[in-house]
């Protein structure tokens, strides 16, 4: 949490950074925001919630495909250029998708929001973790706990851009670490941005499967297949 003078302090920053390097909308151009109102109320018309099982994860919910360019756009300014805010678009698009699906959601009782973790290096370089922002979100509107730094990046691994399934399996085999025992939690939903083949949730599922928690699910903005 921030403090009051630090939030000032940013609010500042952001207003002279406006001021300087105008924002626009980048689906119509309107300059003022990054998706402009009538933009992001079009987007979550044509978006198409997704659920699908995979290994480990009873089921995966994924907000839009990620062939959608305004998704993926959107996802690249945060996860790349480094666009913190944009978690504030997300959380409408979440804050609607639950409110028109929460038996889906809510449907097994979840007792915990887990982010999918950054290696601290990769995490100081970007100054935040996009999972852990929309987290945050998912948690707000479900109402159910989040528990950061629990699990954790313990192993820096390669980039998973350009390989395969099974080069993307082996390249995360180890990388996640459970700090603390998990205690009175059954079921988990793990939180990340894109769900591409799975392999870093399904990673992360089975260290959580394996330490005792009865049920993980995945929560994603996008399907990227
Ligand atoms: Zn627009």
């Amino acid at each position: 949490m921030l403090g009051g003078a630090a939030q000032f302090g940013k609010k500042i920053l952001a207003i002279s950074r406006d001021l300087l390097f105008p924002v626009f909308c980048i689906s119509c151009r309107t300059e003022g925001e990054w998706l402009c109102q009538p933009c992001l109320e079009k987007l979550q018309l044509e978006i198409k919630p997704q659920v699908f099982q995979h290994p480990y994860l009873s089921k995966v919910i994924a907000l839009a495909d990620y062939k959608n360019e305004t998704v993926a756009r959107l996802i690249h300014l945060l996860k790349y250029e480094y666009v913190e805010e944009i978690g504030e678009i997300f959380e409408k698009l979440i804050e609607e998708f639950i409110r028109q699906n929460a038996e889906i959601i809510l449907n097994g009782r979840p007792s915990a929001i887990i982010p999918i973790p950054l290696h601290k290096k990769r995490y100081l370089e970007r100054g935040f973790n996009q999972a852990e922002i929309l987290a945050e979100s998912w948690g707000r509107h479900l109402g159910v706990p989040i528990l950061k730094n629990v699990l954790i990046r313990s192993r820096q691994t390669k980039t998973q851009v350009g390989l395969n399934g099974i080069e993307r399996r082996s390249n995360l085999r180890g990388a996640f670490t459970l700090r603390q025992p998990l205690v009175n939690i059954d079921r988990v939903i793990l939180v990340d941005d894109v769900f591409t083949t799975g392999s870093t949730m399904e990673e992360a599922a089975r260290v959580l499967r394996s330490n005792g928690i009865k049920e993980v699910w995945g929560e994603v903005i996008a399907r990227e297949s």
